[in-house]
């Protein structure tokens, strides 16, 4: 007799045998009805679900949000009073590489958080840099196509991400940040996070404000050099995930000091710059950050498949106090990001135990593969359809939103026409330290090897406008890594 249970089908009935095949005699074929075996086998097959287009590669804890300041002038959300606390899960990632990438790569890091509330998820799903390549959602598509592999050689192209670069001014601001030292974080730990879009905040007197999330870390900021990240990955591809998953286990619990940036609704017409343009900040002097409280990791996953591979976060998540803003990528994230989730993890997707939120959840939505709630999530069987006399979930017109203000005419406006691509990148530059820019070259230089001439030199041009030592320093560090352009002349001039 053991005491251990009783291993099982999936409908519950005892396994007699999980070593040996039943075959027709010792050296005969196997039976069909060795249902156990197809079972077994046809459920490896179907261990894998698609990984995230963008994404695929993450790491993730759960822990809470504990709010210290007090915003209640600016918004309504619970989660947001003083002395909330909010059980929570973030989920970092790299943006480029699949699922099997190393960790330690050059690129923009995800910071995506999930907030369980009272009052329903919300969802901020961020990067560890405050600004975006693309300022149009048309963009998107593109613009990751030439991240990924090439479609013949099925390798990632510098020639296709530097052509795109430097034929799409906008994305200056972020291949700056992504080329500096923060472009390679030693660990999820060692990074900040931002919301990076505009959002908004009202109040219960239905007032607006434009905000911006900050999450500061406590741990510093720790970069490696491009020789330092190879020297890793050399070691081990895993580098993010051992280093968040044993801090967390060891009780060496990460933080975040949590701010954010508020402009009043109509102050958005008076900036130099659209505030809700991705790819620029606000700049602090203007905005200040306004601490708020703090974000801590402090419990790993049970299992990584259940609750980081189906973990499914959407902008589109929001709470009553909270609102969006006419952010055209944000606009497009919010169908983009559920309708991967709906492709991926299925239409219920949002009934995955780490999706589920801890509030009540009743709609009208219903049937559907995979609906495991019981049919209807009404609490009444008689009301399956709204509006009904059965007592059946009503709306809440306090969780109306106040009226956000929109006019002007339709029409396709070039995002290109009144935005200045060049001067916070300037800024940006302008704070660097010596050692900073000449890294900041040398790692511009490293990802240009094989890029045909006339596109650096479109790029070059680009870094001139920002300023002329940005270009003169990147042209020293090609010619110092590449041997390049010895008697190239600048054409910078503008
Ligand atoms: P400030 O001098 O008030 O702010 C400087 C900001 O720059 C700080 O938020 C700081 O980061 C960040 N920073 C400092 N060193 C680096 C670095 N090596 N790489 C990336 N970011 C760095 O000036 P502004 O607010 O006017 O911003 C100037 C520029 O700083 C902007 O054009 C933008 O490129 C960058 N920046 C601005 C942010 C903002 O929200 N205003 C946020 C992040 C960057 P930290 O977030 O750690 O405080």
């Amino acid at each position: 007799m053991t005491d251990r249970p009783t291993m099982t089908t999936t409908a519950g009935a005892p396994v007699p045998d999980n070593q040996n095949a039943l075959t027709a005699g010792p050296l005969g074929g196997i039976m069909m009805q060795d249902y156990q075996l197809i079972e077994k086998l046809a459920h490896q097959n179907r261990e894998r679900i698609p990984e995230r287009v963008v994404h695929a590669k993450g790491w993730g804890a759960f822990g809470t949000l504990k709010i210290t300041g007090d915003i209640s002038e600016y918004t309504k959300a619970m989660c947001l009073q003083p002395g909330a606390e909010t059980p929570m899960l973030a989920r970092f990632s790299t943006v480029a590489g699949e699922q099997g990438a190393a960790d330690h790569e050059r690129d923009v890091r995800g910071f995506a958080l999930k907030f369980y509330t009272g009052e329903g998820n919300w969802d901020l799903v961020g990067n560890n840099t405050p600004v975006f390549f693309i300022r149009d959602p048309y963009k998107f598509p593109d613009f990751i196509h030439t991240q990924k592999r090439h479609p013949k050689t099925n390798l990632r192209s510098a020639t296709a991400m530097w052509d795109y670069w430097s034929l799409s001014p906008e994305s200056l601001h972020q291949v700056t940040i992504l080329m500096s030292d923060r472009g390679l974080p030693q660990t999820p730990m060692h990074m900040n996070g931002y919301g990076s879009h505009t959002y908004s905040f009202w109040n219960d007197a239905g007032e607006r404000y434009w905000v911006k999330f900050h999450f500061k870390t406590q741990q510093d900021h720790k970069f490696f050099t491009n020789e330092e990240g190879e020297a890793v990955i050399g070691k081990t591809r895993e580098g993010y995930q051992e280093a968040l998953f044993y801090a967390i286990d060891n009780g060496a619990f990460p933080r975040w000091t949590v701010q954010v940036q508020i402009m009043p609704e109509l102050d958005s017409e008076k900036t130099p710059y659209n505030p809700f343009d991705l790819t620029k900040v606000w700049p602090h002097a203007d905005f200040p950050p306004i601490e708020i409280g703090v974000l801590e990791l402090n419990r790993n996953p049970e299992n990584y498949f259940a609750e980081i591979e189906n973990a499914a976060f959407s902008p589109s998540n929001i709470v009553p106090g909270i609102g969006f803003s006419p952010d055209k990528v944000l606009q497009a994230r919010l169908f983009s990001y559920a309708d991967a989730h709906r492709y991926r993890l299925g239409t219920h997707y949002e009934n995955i135990p780490v999706n589920q939120p801890r509030c009540p959840v009743h709609h009208y939505h219903r049937d559907g593969q995979m609906n495991t709630y019981g049919g209807i999530r009404t609490g009444n069987p008689e009301a399956y359809y709204e509006p009904n006399s059965f007592d059946g979930p009503a709306e809440q017109p306090l969780a109306k939103e106040p009226p956000l203000k929109v006019d002007g005419d339709m029409s396709r406006y070039d995002h290109r026409v009144g935005n200045d691509d060049y001067v916070q990148v300037r800024a940006l530059f302008n704070l660097f330290d010596e050692g900073q820019k000449s890294r900041l070259f040398s790692n511009i230089a490293a990802a240009m090897g094989g890029v045909p001439s006339e596109i650096i030199e479109r790029q070059l041009i680009h870094f001139a406008r920002v300023h002329p030592d940005y270009e003169t320093g990147v042209r020293a560090a090609l010619k110092a890594a590449h041997g390049y352009g010895a008697d190239t002349i600048s054409t910078a001039a503008e």
